[in-house]
């Protein structure tokens, strides 16, 4: 166990020089507390968890103290936001602390958000709120316990600093870890510069942190990209299966290690809604649950245009056809062992189609339903489930189907088929209307529910004792909160 004085720091992406990130040092926050930090996270790094409550922490994650083997430099990238090409965004408000090597050799980056104002930071103050801070800490934390890859939150600290959004709010910053924070957006910012030369470099150092194994390939850019699609199809298959909405699936806010990345209005699914729209400001519905697919797709495209310097279209049209069938197959794969099935049949695609379809009709609660499927046999859970739709004979349709579909997998052993189905339908999920509760609290200083929701999420296919009430229904006030994109 390590001392926060014994990090071991490569900087490496600072050494590529300032054409792909400048210098800058944090503007520390008025009077630094510590809100919440994750234990899982500080091993990461091999760090001692009592670290966290020494001053120093504090004082590291705050702005207020720097390693002397810090180099906080703020990356530049740009990207397509909501479909249109923006020329220059970067890191605006947060900055690359340093690069942390632990024990195992696995490479961490320190990017602390909410670090204050740089070169790239246009109109905006360079901060970030307690709310958005707390958001993203206990999302990127609930997506890892469900198994959903996701950059990192290893603490938030927060603040008297003044922050002006729609109303006064105080400043925070997270600190986050990725294994890398290049985006998309950073080969689309080299290729519509058109500076090849410093894009051969950002893709040579892309290639040797994190797909060295690509390097052993023919064409190891194509093979890098092709690890990228794939990543990528996982993660949204991921995504569709378990109710996950990013809001804000810009170029700029994915990451070529196929990540959940830059969380903004985020929202998991309560009643199953393929429209559900979680970004109040997204108008038109782009980033939609349902468009996450197409979007992930159209992004990958716009990844593959910005690479069109080192290969040739034909063979990027060929991997980019790879993303729609490999995510279909995974996600009806995850949706299968949701449902409890052991084995593959045709109709599967129809089947999980019609279920989302009653859901969505009756407006059934995403992640209960799976949950409950799995706690009797199924003959009884299906009947105590068909009290939540509206349609019953459609209900009743779907699981008669269902039940005869699972005959033909053989004779079921009971405990064991809730013990496999629990172990993927999480039984408490990350609701907007729990991190507000959190929230709220936390911004009048009290941090015990932001901690306690954070515990909650670390285990979320265990029931917990005393923590009944995460797995209820929302209310319908929690249905409906509209979640800010200012953050
Ligand atoms: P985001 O919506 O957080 O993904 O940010 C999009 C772009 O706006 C990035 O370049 C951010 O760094 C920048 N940005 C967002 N909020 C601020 C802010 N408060 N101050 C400066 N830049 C910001
Ligand atoms: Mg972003």
């Amino acid at each position: 166990m390590k001392q926060l004085d014994d990090l071991t720091f490569d900087n490496r992406y600072a050494r590529l020089g300032d054409a792909f990130s400048t210098s800058v040092l944090p503007e520390p926050l008025l009077n630094p507390r510590l809100v919440i930090a994750s234990e899982a996270a500080m091993k990461l790094l091999d760090l001692d968890p009592n670290e966290a409550q020494s001053p120093v922490f504090a004082e590291l994650f705050s702005g207020h103290k720097l390693w002397a083997e810090a180099e906080p430099r703020a990356m530049v990238y740009s990207g397509h936001q909501f479909g249109a090409y923006n020329p220059r965004l970067g890191d605006g408000r947060g900055l690359l602390l340093g690069e942390v090597y632990n024990d195992a050799g696995e490479h961490w980056d320190l990017h602390l958000k909410g670090a204050g104002q740089t070169p790239y930071s246009r109109m905006g103050d360079g901060r970030a709120v307690l709310r958005s801070s707390i958001r993203e800490f206990l999302a990127s934390e609930a997506l890892q316990a469900l198994g959903i890859p996701t950059s990192r939150a290893l603490c938030v600290i927060g603040s008297d600093t003044p922050v002006w959004r729609e109303r006064q709010e105080r400043g925070a910053m997270l600190l986050r870890l990725a294994q890398s924070h290049v985006r998309f957006g950073h080969f689309e910012y080299f290729y519509y510069t058109r500076q090849p030369e410093q894009q051969k470099i950002l893709a040579d150092h892309v290639l040797a942190m994190h797909f060295p194994e690509c390097l052993e390939q023919p064409e190891p850019y194509l093979a890098m990209y092709r690890e990228i699609v794939e990543r990528n199809a996982e993660l949204i298959a991921l995504w569709q299966a378990y109710g996950f909405c990013h809001g804000v699936m810009n170029t700029d806010n994915m990451s070529v290690l196929g990540i959940t990345f830059d969380f903004g209005p985020y929202a998991f699914l309560d009643d199953f809604d393929a429209n559900f729209v979680c970004n109040h400001s997204d108008d038109q519905g782009r980033y939609s649950f349902s468009n996450q697919v197409p979007i992930a797709h159209w992004n990958l495209a716009a990844l593959a245009q910005a690479l069109t310097p080192f290969i040739s279209v034909e063979a990027l049209r060929e991997v980019l056809a790879l993303f729609l069938p490999l995510y279909e197959a995974q996600y009806l794969n995850l949706m299968r062992r949701r449902l409890g099935l052991t084995t593959a049949e045709e109709n599967d695609k129809q089947r999980v189609e019609q279920l989302l379809q009653l859901m969505q009709n009756s407006g059934v609660d995403y992640t209960r339903f799976f949950r409950h499927l799995g706690d009797e046999p199924a003959a009884a859970a299906v009947k105590r489930l068909r009290d939540d739709f509206v349609d019953l004979a459609g209900f009743d349709a779907w699981a008669n189907d269902y039940l005869a579909r699972i005959d033909r997998e053989g004779p079921q052993d009971d405990e064991a088929r809730t013990t496999r189905m629990h172990a993927v339908n999480p039984l408490y999920i990350l609701r907007n209307y729990m991190a507000q509760k959190a929230i709220d609290a936390a911004e009048k200083g009290d941090y015990e529910e932001v901690r306690k929701l954070h515990r909650v999420l670390t285990r979320p296919f265990e029931a917990q004792e005393g923590m009944e009430a995460y797995a209820e229904r929302p209310p319908e006030w929690g249905k409906r909160l509209e979640i800010s994109c200012s953050s």
